[in-house]
């Protein structure tokens, strides 16, 4: 199968049927071979009866049903897991993103032979203030941290090489940051094309103010959870250990102070009276307990590694 199309739903039961319809007019007019696979994420509305309406009129569309609302990024990974296509293109439900990029999508990918190549909503149809302006904060900063020169990582539309989608873990609300865990899993070449964007047609958009806040933090982790999830104790290990010695020295001055004033004869006042002391002593505390959580990390992330969590490319 050359494509598969995976299409997180949530509350979307006015466009799912012209965008198939639309899907299908573009898979049949370049001969593709495809699958669509909705996902309806836990809605309150008719989609699933939508997308079994659909499954019914069209043999290429697939649905899935969650139980409860768990997130696109949740619907991405269940989506993933189950698309056979040697192309995965991933889009929103909403006919913000235009199926006429499939083709193209696919050439860079079969052709130029990228690994991930993102959408760039270059002339954007969204609200300015709630969206436009945070988004363009939100992308500077990803691209200095993760260093993947791309103008738009929350871009729905996207398109991955088979064996990318299989081997990253979309979770919590990572899907904004697909292309850093795609790259730190070993994919580097990531391409970027200018693609159409629309108004939402129907309903309205299910991310409010609360991304504002777990935006940053989910890029947070996922520097950190790709950086050291596998060694733990090189983290916290050396800032530990930093701080303890800090905090030792700072001990080991005074004291050595103070024994020499002994020595000498002379009074010296009392270490209590120092605030190195107490600053020293913090930082040992706080060294140690640093440390010490190191080696518990390294303790969790033993108990969960095996060979599956080290990407094979080859084997002879
Ligand atoms: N979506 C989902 N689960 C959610 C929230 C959103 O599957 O909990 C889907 C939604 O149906 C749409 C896509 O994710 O297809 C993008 O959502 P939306 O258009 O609201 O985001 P925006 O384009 O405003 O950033
Ligand atoms: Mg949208």
């Amino acid at each position: 199968m050359d494509i598969s199309v995976v299409i997180p739903s949530y509350n979307e039961e006015e466009s799912l049927r012209e965008l198939v319809n639309w899907i299908e007019a573009v898979m049949d007019k370049n001969k593709f071979s495809y699958e669509v696979i909705f996902i309806d994420d836990g809605s309150t509305d008719t989609t699933w009866q939508v997308i079994e309406e659909c499954t019914q009129k069209n043999a290429s569309v697939k649905g899935i049903k969650f139980r409860r609302n768990y997130g696109k990024s949740a619907a991405l990974f269940c989506g993933f897991d189950v698309a056979k296509g040697d192309v995965v293109i991933t889009m929103d439900a909403d006919l913000q993103d235009n199926p006429e990029e499939i083709p193209e999508l696919y050439r860079m990918i079969t052709e130029e032979n990228y690994d991930l190549v993102s959408g760039w909503k270059k002339k954007r149809y969204d609200p300015l203030f709630s969206k436009n302006i945070p988004s363009k904060f939100f992308n500077w900063t990803a691209r200095r941290i993760s260093k993947i020169k791309l103008h738009d990582f929350n871009c729905g539309l996207k398109a991955y090489k088979n064996r990318v989608i299989k081997s990253i873990e979309v979770y919590g609300e990572m899907h904004r940051y697909i292309p850093v865990l795609a790259k730190w899993s070993g994919f580097n070449k990531i391409g970027e094309k200018v693609v159409q964007h629309q108004e939402r047609k129907f309903g309205k958009t299910k991310y409010g103010f609360e991304r504002f806040i777990r935006g940053p933090l989910d890029l947070l982790s996922v520097i950190f959870i790709s950086k050291y999830g596998k060694r733990p104790l090189h983290l916290f290990g050396t800032l530990g250990t930093l701080t303890f010695i800090l905090g030792f020295v700072m001990a080991a001055i005074l004291g050595i102070n103070k024994l020499l004033a002994i020595r000498h004869n002379v009074t010296a006042p009392l270490v209590t009276n120092s605030p190195y002391f107490y600053i020293g002593l913090t930082c040992m505390v706080l060294g140690t307990l640093l440390f010490l959580s190191g080696f518990l990390g390294e303790l969790i992330s033993r108990s969960g590694s095996n060979r599956n969590s080290y990407l094979i490319e080859k084997e002879i």
